[in-house]
């Protein structure tokens, strides 16, 4: 964590004025809201697809996948991958939602490529304790997709599990290349 002695900082820890990057949002928020009108959607995803991807600041679902509001269910964390409260809002989606596709994109040059289990343990070094949760490294992102598909098909909780397919989303031209859930890299074509 780092402090700026540059930007005033509120009696309640919050930064105001022109430094704090959620007063800037805030503001287009209220540009946002003043064009907006009601859509009268319902919750339920429209394409009945739920979308697994990597938080990247690159990677932006919407435009690269064509779609609009209202269409899916979006639910990124650090590398895409399938961890146990990705089944959680699976499962919701599922359940109480109506999709029955999922899509699971991870891409290239991610961060998580760069880590190992080993920031666990640094972890533990600085703050006294480790944390619960695996840090979900991985060094090939065709076998890390390959794994996300399997827990997602292998899971007893959905109810859909027939229409899962990965992808690697290539930061520098912006396709999805497919990956082939039985190894060898192939693509495969649908
Ligand atoms: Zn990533």
């Amino acid at each position: 964590m780092t402090t700026s002695a540059a930007v005033p900082t509120g009696s309640d820890g919050a930064m105001t004025g022109d430094g704090s990057v959620t007063d800037r949002l805030v503001d287009a928020n209220q540009t946002y809201a003043s064009e907006f009108t009601d859509p009268g959607m319902d919750a339920r995803p429209v394409l009945q697809v739920a979308v697994v991807a990597c938080m990247d600041a690159r990677l932006d679902l919407h435009a690269a996948l064509g779609l609009e509001l209202g269409d899916c269910h979006t639910i990124r964390n650090a590398g895409g991958v399938v961890t146990d409260d990705v089944i959680r809002s699976l499962t919701i989606s599922q359940r109480a939602l109506g999709t029955r596709s999922v899509v699971l994109i991870h891409h290239t040059g991610c961060g998580l490529e760069s880590l190992t289990e080993e920031f666990r343990h640094d972890l533990e070094m600085e703050v006294g304790q480790r944390p619960p949760w695996a840090v979900e490294a991985f060094r090939d992102v065709d076998q890390d997709v390959r794994q996300s598909m399997q827990r997602v098909r292998t899971s007893p909780f959905l109810l859909h599990t027939d229409d899962v397919r990965g992808f690697v989303f290539d930061v520098r031209t912006g396709l999805l290349r497919e990956i082939d859930p039985a190894g060898g890299g192939a693509a495969k074509s649908a």
